[in-house]
């Protein structure tokens, strides 16, 4: 890599200085893993070295990583193993969205050369199916904090000061309260549902992502309010199985913070399967008229107008959760909600961390999970810091849609003139073989030396794809080398290939 290229420090993983505990520094990955055995004793008189609030993605990881590195940890959690992601958030949503595409397949089959006869959803077939694999992901979870020494305490924690928790309930100590000490403490309470001030919200069958799952059979009419990727993916699976779907969303586009080329193609992908996308409208309040729910809504200088659906969902994003929490006891102010931190997810006050949604910047599970990961190795004295150019982004629609780092806008926004290379799916063997042909990969790339800038993705397994870019990212690769990688043939990360190749006019496929 050229020595007067652009570079960014912070996506290296720098040698970690010696551990807080005395140990030597590791040279080498072998001796990091051994001087990282288990050593389970408390430092400096506190009854444990790290307590989790919190044993959602960001939660269960960060005590993970805690305990491989020797530190007494525990974790206190006062409801589900595996928080919104596990119980509520991206498992559920994933797998509804694998019976709806197998679904989608089996209604294909003339076109593969089978028949089936009529292809019927069994709605409480596939709810049961998902609670089941949400069930076992939470074994999974309780299993491994055990494998891994960590005590995992049931209730909710609240700071006496800041490095004094009360854990309350009726699992946590005979009496019902639990005091311990500690010398660092990661939050990791994640989000909940905004719940925005549209008149009419509280009606029955106004619900939330948490009140979708619990709907017993399948509307026949379905309103979103949101287009971002938990609104857009329940309408997927809710369209999918035959729902009326209706799509509000306050911006111009799908998906605000995708690519705009992709946003506009997800938008086609919608109209498609017969979706109605009512875009750049407010929302201004919710009505019952007879059996149906009618959300009222209005265009910028328009009159009002509205669309009735059976049920609606408000999927505006969600909360950074802090309630109950005492975080005035140990000297944490929230701003906007949330619990601002460094690059090595330290809060103002010494001692205390925090992760996942409770922070700042994008809420997702990989983004808390990697910040557990970077808040446990910082108290043990390591050095790896977030880098917030390179986190993926997923939404697991039909097309999926991925993307990282810089959308073209931003970057030329920041670069000037940069350059881009596309590449349809409908130009590549695998795409056509496997009935995958609708949308494409677009590369972004820093003019000069070809840096990586960003990569959008839209098209079938594009979640998968993103990864190789991500990667290319993290090493600050430039599209020379994104495309002197040899990619397997036929497959569909060719596209990246060829969208390398296109960036440097020289795409061979491209028609
Ligand atoms: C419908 C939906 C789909 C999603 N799909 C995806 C996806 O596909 N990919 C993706 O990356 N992200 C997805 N997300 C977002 C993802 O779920 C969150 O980003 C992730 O769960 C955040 O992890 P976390 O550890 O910060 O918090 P959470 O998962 O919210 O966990 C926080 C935990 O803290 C506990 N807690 C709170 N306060 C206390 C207290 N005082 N004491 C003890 N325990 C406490 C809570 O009970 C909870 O278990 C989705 C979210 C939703 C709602």
């Amino acid at each position: 890599m050229s020595e007067t290229r652009p570079t960014n420090a912070a996506t290296v993983l720098e040698r970690p200085p010696p551990l807080s505990l005395g140990s030597a520094q590791p040279r080498t990955l072998a001796e990091e893993q051994l001087q990282e055995r288990p050593q389970r004793s408390a430092s400096q008189g506190a009854d444990y070295d790290v307590t989790v609030v919190g044993a959602g993605p960001g939660g269960y990881v960060a005590a993970i990583r805690a305990a491989q590195l020797g530190l007494k940890v525990a974790v206190v959690e006062k409801g589900s193993l595996g928080g919104t992601c596990l119980n509520v958030g991206c498992i559920p949503t994933k797998a509804m969205l694998a019976s709806v595409e197998a679904l989608s397949i089996a209604r294909r089959g003339r076109e593969f050369g089978f028949q089936t006869g009529d292809v019927v959803p069994d709605y409480g077939t596939m709810v049961r199916r998902r609670d089941r694999i949400v069930e076992q992901l939470r074994t999974g979870v309780a299993h491994l904090l055990k494998k891994n020494g960590i005590d995992l305490i049931r209730g909710a924690a609240r700071f006496r000061t800041a490095h004094e928790l009360e854990i309350t309930g009726p699992e946590a100590a005979p009496d019902g309260v639990r005091r311990l000490t500690t010398g660092n403490t990661v939050i990791a309470t994640g989000s909940v549902c905004s719940r925005p001030p549209i008149p009419g919200i509280e009606l029955e069958g106004v619900v939330n992502s948490d009140g979708l799952l619990a709907l017993p059979t399948i509307p026949k009419s379905l309103a979103v309010i949101g287009a971002g990727a938990v609104g857009l993916e329940w309408a997927e699976i809710f369209g999918e199985l035959g729902s009326r779907i209706s799509i509000l969303e306050l911006e111009p586009r799908l998906l605000p913070p995708a690519d705009a080329e992709v946003s506009t193609e997800l938008g086609r992908a919608f109209q498609k399967k017969g979706a109605e996308l009512l875009l750049g409208v407010s929302v201004e309040r919710i009505e019952r008229t007879s059996e149906l729910l009618s959300v009222v809504y209005r265009r910028s200088g328009e009159p009002e107008r509205r669309v009735e659906a059976e049920v609606v969902l408000v999927a505006t994003g969600r909360w950074p959760f802090t309630e109950g929490l005492g975080l005035e006891a140990a000297g944490i102010h929230p701003e906007r909600r949330s619990i601002p931190v460094n690059d090595q997810m330290q809060s103002r006050v010494r001692g205390i961390y925090a992760v996942g949604d409770v922070t700042p910047g994008p809420l997702l599970a990989h983004v808390a999970s990697k910040g557990g990961e970077i808040a446990a190795e910082a108290i043990a004295g390591h050095s790896a810091r977030m880098n917030p150019r390179t986190i993926p982004a997923c939404v697991y629609t039909q097309p999926e849609v991925a993307w990282v780092g810089l959308t073209e806008e931003e970057a030329s926004e920041r670069y000037g003139a940069v350059r881009v290379g596309r590449f349809p799916f409908r130009n590549l063997g695998r795409a056509i073989a496997g009935g995958l042909r609708d949308g494409f990969v677009k590369v972004v790339s820093e003019p000069q030396y070809g840096e990586i800038l960003g990569v959008h993705m839209i098209g079938a397994h594009v979640t998968d794809l993103i990864s190789e870019a991500a990667l290319g990212m993290t090493m600050e690769a430039t599209v020379e080398e994104l495309f002197r990688t040899v990619h397997a043939h036929p497959s569909l990360p060719e596209a990246l290939h060829e969208a390398a190749l296109d960036a440097w006019d020289r795409a061979i496929h491209k028609g």
